[in-house]
């Protein structure tokens, strides 16, 4: 067993400085590395010792390998947190980092590049009983085969880039007559994104709830599970709000999900901590999609009803002790929501709506926790994710933590950009959402630009007539007419609330 000293991150945002908090509680110094357009950043201040490693592209920074073993090395750190993106999920990486004697805080490089393939993924947990969606089990080479087997299926299927992530590679085909079509954007997307054009077949489930289990793995061979998530609200295929427990699983399917879970895991000689997703139909039947090998987004969610804290467990993994708790110690407390704050625009397909974080207030109070990256005034870098914050509720009741959202929500004040906070308010005030009767197709499905719009309320009344003064008086200047946009439009949201 090797304790560490001093660990390197190497990622940014959020997820940086919310892994050095932890090793700073465990005594453990902590490197930051950073692209010139994070010089300023807040992980960049928080860390002991910060190194840049180049130019804003991530190609030429955040994901290049050579440059951060360098920083490592230089600082003499003895181990590496890759975070979630950029790194976290490459083989070649995690081995880089073994071979130049670091440790690194994740699973072997054999899991990630198992689990990197969703095919090679699927042959391996197919060994231990764990349902699959039905589909192909080889990469697509005979378009008239596979037009066969799609129809053997059943339309409608989706053709998925083995090599996938963040939803993209995915293409939904209705009928036989778009089968080309669709395949040939598939392969291009996967190619251009992964490198590699590989696609396969899986029926597609047409009102599936995305629900995952966290699981935990040591060196010692012992794996449990930490309870679902339910990710189910999702904008192309990607997830904006996530809550623990599901309130669809009964004891025994969470039993049986865990159970299934747990294997998906033995089948990589998984350990530390990673994600077993799975679709889940109509009738609760539910299907393995994949494992994600890393600490995920919404891991906050699992840490508020477990009281864990993952990224210390990680650490402690990683530095070869055992877990600490069996599968029967561990039960949930509670009920979390999590909601991604993106620097998006609702109203307009959800697009990136990069700029500056005019006003930047976070709210408090009892159960909320914020994740984020930034201050008042701080731009939002087009170079990377538009994730401004993550904000976390807890509380007793799944009722009570989508109350205490809505609360939440209402007190975070963001000005200069729009962000998909006025939509999370929008899907908690939602029948659908509040009854717990929702699929992965609740943004199709419910929600319209315009259901974000109010007409004359106070505060909107009240800024128009402060504009109308400006203007009059003559000291509107351009940049002043737009905040003030913008603060109309964060002001939509807050008086609408649709029952
Ligand atoms: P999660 O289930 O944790 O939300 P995502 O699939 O949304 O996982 O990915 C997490 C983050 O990782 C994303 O916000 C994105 O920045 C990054 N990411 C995921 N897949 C890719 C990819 N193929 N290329 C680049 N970045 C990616
Ligand atoms: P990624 O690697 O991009 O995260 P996933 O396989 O996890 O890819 O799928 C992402 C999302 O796409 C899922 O959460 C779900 O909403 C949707 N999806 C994936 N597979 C299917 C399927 N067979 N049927 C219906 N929806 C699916
Ligand atoms: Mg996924």
């Amino acid at each position: 067993m090797k304790k560490i000293k001093k660990l390197l991150v190497a990622n940014r945002g959020e997820i940086a400085l919310r892994i050095m908090r932890s090793a700073k509680e465990m005594g453990i110094a902590t490197v930051a590395v950073y692209s010139e357009a994070d010089r300023n950043a807040l992980h960049v201040r928080f860390a002991d010792e910060a190194v840049c490693i180049g130019p804003p592209p991530s190609s030429q920074s955040y994901l290049v390998m050579d440059k951060i073993i360098e920083a490592a090395k230089a600082t003499q750190s003895d181990a590496i947190h890759p975070g979630y993106g950029f790194l976290s999920e490459n083989e070649d990486f995690a081995a880089l980092v073994k071979k130049s004697g670091l440790i690194f805080i994740g699973p072997s490089a054999e899991s990630i590049e198992l689990m990197g393939s969703k095919l090679a993924a699927k042959a391996a947990v197919a060994k231990f009983n764990v349902p699959l969606v039905p589909g192909t089990s080889e990469p697509i080479s005979d378009i008239a085969k596979a037009k066969q087997i799609a129809s053997e299926i059943g339309y409608p299927i989706l053709i998925k880039a083995s090599a996938g992530g963040g939803g993209k590679g995915m293409r939904i085909v209705e009928n036989e007559l778009q089968f080309e079509e669709q395949m040939e954007r598939a392969v291009s997307e996967a190619t251009s994104a992964f490198g590699d054009g590989s696609v396969f077949i899986e029926k597609y489930v047409t009102q599936p709830r995305h629900i995952e289990f966290q699981i935990f793995g040591d060196q010692h061979g012992n794996v449990v599970h930490l309870f679902e998530r339910e990710c189910s609200i999702q904008r192309r295929h990607q997830k904006v709000i996530e809550e623990a427990p599901s309130s669809v699983l009964t004891p025994e399917l969470r039993k049986q999900m865990g159970e299934a879970a747990v294997n998906v895991a033995k089948a990589a000689n998984y350990f530390n901590a990673g994600t077993v997703e799975f679709i889940v139909d109509e009738n609760l039947n539910f299907y393995f999609l994949e494992m994600n090998t890393r600490l995920q987004v919404e891991h906050p969610v699992t840490e508020l009803i477990t009281g864990l804290d993952l990224v210390k467990l990680q650490i402690k993994i990683a530095e070869g002790e055992k877990l600490p708790f069996k599968q029967e110690d561990l039960s949930i407390r509670g009920h979390a929501i999590e909601v991604r704050v993106y620097a998006e625009d609702p109203a307009n397909n959800f697009l990136p709506d990069i700029g500056t974080l005019k006003t930047y207030r976070r709210p408090q109070g009892h159960g909320i926790r914020v994740d984020d990256g930034f201050e008042q005034g701080m731009k939002i870098p087009f170079y990377y994710d538009p994730m401004i914050a993550k904000m976390t509720c807890h509380d007793e009741t799944r009722i009570k933590a989508i109350e205490k959202t809505i609360r939440a929500i209402d007190e975070y004040e963001i000005t200069g950009i729009e962000t998909t906070l006025g939509f999370c308010r929008f899907v908690m005030d939602h029948e659908a959402f509040r009854t717990g009767n929702f699929d992965t197709k609740f943004v199709e499905k419910y929600f319209k630009p315009e259901l974000l719009k109010t007409t004359g309320t106070e505060d909107e009344e009240l800024l128009a007539s402060v504009l109308a003064f400006s203007v009059v008086d003559g000291i509107s200047k351009k940049s002043e007419v737009h905040n003030s946009t913008n603060s109309v439009s964060t002001s939509k949201w807050r008086k609408n609330r649709v029952q």
